[in-house]
């Protein structure tokens, strides 16, 4: 399926990718071939075949067959050995599978690592929860039980963006899975190539009945809308943008299919003038460069308290000044490239709308060296006195752009904290625990982190308020999503009429 990926000085090859020829195994790709290059370098990671949308009908065919037909709804011992293998082979394969992430992806070797540990981590989770499916009973009445079942929807498309392709992939895949449904999966078009070395580790599982892992490559305005409309589908678990995932609903809707939608985000990040302020600039940098600002959690939007703002600001900017950005396989890297050249005239454009409208306080320069001209490099910035109506304060960039707000106080603060479209997460500082309380509270979001910045939990719910995403990933309500719920009624002397 994969032809080998090409070096250059200093780079090596990784390992030739071992999957099925097109159209066998759980790969449905018949269609045209195209390419994934590393964003770091311009080289070709991967070369993969499309699938047609009669691959799509195979896929879901296939997946709805062995739904039918196997053992994998009725058998939660199996579903949890399976997936636990899974998580292993993830682990024993961290290497490998990091480097191609870092290659194909762009992101520095060390969060790819991460990332591939904690997919891990969440199948592991959720290979427990495989045997936890179960609903509770009821005494109705005299002679009446009700038992209250958990039962799988049937068979689930899996829809993925690029940022995390890994953590992302298994966040659906793991509860749907879990749950006993059979899957369809859709990598981004810039990352398939990882989604598939991960997805043959799974596939190559003793015990997983065949057509319950099911895959389907290329574009989301052809196979990702052939699979969003088609009847075999029963839910769609999607994450992506926000504008994609409103599409996705409404195509939904036309079959009445049952969807989970994680989408954008545009998080504050309130620093306070009693907060640990070291902490907070650690938190703040984090909460921003991490994945070179292409996460949905992404502290994009900073607030800080008027008595700490120009020593704070005045700091971050240093620090930000001092980034190592570049090639993600070098160790001392800090920031990657950005994942695609589309990606890059995208945040380029915010910043020349920033130095317009705004004071850029730190990066956004031009990257000069040989080092940076083949790829998607581009200089962090941060922008302080924007206009509240402008672009970059109100727009998902997802790029390392940071745009620098002053609050006088408490109420005001958490005021500019939910003035956003966006709900998915927030971040805040303080050391007065009332206040972190009630601000905790005020803002409309999914996730607000307190003193701390980016820390997942497997057992903690994630998803979006308002316009950035419906239903809950993560924890036993990500497993409940991908369920449906069934009222079996006992009556011993029902008098019906
Ligand atoms: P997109 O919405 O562009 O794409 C996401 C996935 O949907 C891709 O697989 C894409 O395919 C596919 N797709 C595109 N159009 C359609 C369609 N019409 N029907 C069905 N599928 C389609 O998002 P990105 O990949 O650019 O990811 C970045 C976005 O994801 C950001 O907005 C970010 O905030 C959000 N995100 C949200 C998270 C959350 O937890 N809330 C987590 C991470 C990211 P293709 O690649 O071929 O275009």
């Amino acid at each position: 399926m994969i032809a080998g990926a090409s070096t250059s000085a200093g780079r090596r090859p990784w390992t030739t990718l071992r999957l099925p020829e097109p159209g066998q195994g759980f790969v449905h790709a018949r269609g045209d071939v195209f390419e994934t290059t590393d964003p770091a370098t311009g080289e070709v990671v991967a070369t993969l075949a499309s699938s047609t949308v009669e691959d799509v009908d195979g896929a879901v065919g296939a997946a709805a067959h062995a739904f039918e037909t196997s053992n994998w709804a009725s058998n939660g011992e199996l579903r949890a050995h399976v997936l636990y293998g899974f998580a292993q082979s993830l682990r024993a394969e961290q290497d490998r599978l990091a480097e191609l992430l870092t290659r194909e992806q762009g992101k520095t070797i060390h969060e790819a690592r991460i990332e591939i540990r904690s997919s891990a981590k969440m199948v592991e989770y959720y290979a427990g929860l495989s045997r936890l499916v179960y609903g509770r009973s009821a005494v109705l009445g005299a002679e009446v039980q009700g038992v209250i079942l958990r039962e799988p929807v049937g068979v689930v498309a899996v829809i993925t963006p690029w940022n995390w392709p890994l953590i992302l992939l298994v966040r659906s895949l793991a509860p749907a899975l879990a749950a006993g449904n059979a899957t369809v999966v859709k990598p981004a078009s810039l990352t398939p190539a990882i989604t598939l070395e991960a997805l043959a580790l799974l596939a190559s599982q003793p015990g997983l009945p065949e057509g319950i892992l099911t895959c389907v490559l290329g574009s989301g305005g052809v196979v990702g809308e052939a699979l969003v409309g088609h009847d075999g589908i029963g839910m769609i678990a999607f994450t992506g943008e926000t504008a994609t995932g409103i599409r996705v609903m409404k195509r939904a809707a036309e079959g009445l299919r049952k969807v989970a939608l994680e989408l954008g985000g545009k998080a504050p990040n309130v620093v306070f003038a009693d907060a640990n302020l070291e902490k907070a600039l650690a938190g703040a940098e984090n909460a921003i460069f991490t994945t070179c600002g292409q996460i949905c959690t992404a502290g994009s939007r900073l607030l800080v308290e008027d008595a700490v703002y120009d020593a704070f600001v005045e700091r971050l900017a240093a620090n930000t000044g001092g980034l190592r950005i570049g090639d993600g396989l070098d160790e001392s890297t800090q920031l990657g490239p950005v994942a695609s050249a589309a990606q890059r005239v995208k945040v380029l454009d915010y910043v020349e709308r920033g130095k317009a409208e705004g004071t850029l306080v730190a990066g956004g320069t031009v990257l000069e060296g040989a080092s940076y001209d083949a790829g998607h490099f581009v200089s962090p910035a941060v922008f302080a006195d924007l206009p509240a109506d402008s672009s970059l304060i109100r727009d998902e960039i997802f790029g390392p752009v940071l745009t620098v707000q002053r609050f006088a106080d408490e109420a005001e603060a958490v005021a500019l904290a939910n003035d956003s479209e966006y709900g998915l997460a927030a971040g805040l500082w303080t050391q007065n625990l009332d206040r972190a309380w009630r601000v905790g509270r005020a803002i409309r979001a999914g996730t607000i982190w307190i003193n701390t910045y980016h820390h997942f939990y497997d057992e903690a719910e994630v998803g979006g308020f308002k316009r950035s995403g419906i239903g809950r990933q993560q924890g036993i309500e990500g497993l409940h999503e991908f369920t449906e719920t069934k009222h079996l009624n006992f009556d011993g002397k029902a008098t019906l009429w």
